[in-house]
Formats: structure tokens, sequence, C-alpha cells
């Protein structure tokens, strides 16, 4: 957890919160990012929405399935056919 982190600015302790929001509140400026993604990172309700938004590679995988499915199906009835 990154709890004790101080402003690099004005060097007052900036809590989880307002680290994850990416500003101090005691000088107004901006929280390092590599100190709001070690932030993010130990704060389980980030896994959380992260699960809720869809996967980027979940549709193309679908995709991908679906042309496979298709061409089995088309294999399918060429061998049917080709029996028949
Ligand atoms: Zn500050």
């Amino acid at each position: 957890m990154v709890t004790d982190f101080k402003c690099l600015h004005c060097d007052a302790l900036v809590p989880t919160r307002e680290i994850e929001e990416g500003w101090c509140d005691s000088c107004g400026k901006k929280v390092p990012d590599s100190v709001r993604w070690a932030a993010k990172k130990s704060a389980p309700v980030q896994t959380r929405d992260d699960y809720d938004e869809p996967k980027p590679g979940s549709g193309r995988r679908l995709l991908v399935s679906g042309l496979a499915f298709v061409s089995f199906l088309a294999l399918l009835a060429a061998t049917v056919l080709k029996l028949a």
C-alpha cells in the first residue's frame, strides 16, 4: 500500500484517495504517475473496475471462434455432399 507518500512539491502527506485522483489537495499539484500506478495496483477496488470493463481482445476472439465454426460447418457440408 502507498499510504505514506509525501508530496514532492509541498511535502504534505498525501492520502491514497488523493493519489488515485492524481492531485495533491494541499498544493494542488500533480502526483507522479508512477506513484498513482503503484497505488492503483495495491487497491482491490481497481481490479473489480477492470473486470467490469469489456476486454479489448474479446470481440476479436469471438470473431475468430465464429469463423472457425463456419469453416467447420462448410467442411462438414462438403463431406456430407461428397458422401451423398
Ligand atoms: Zn502538494
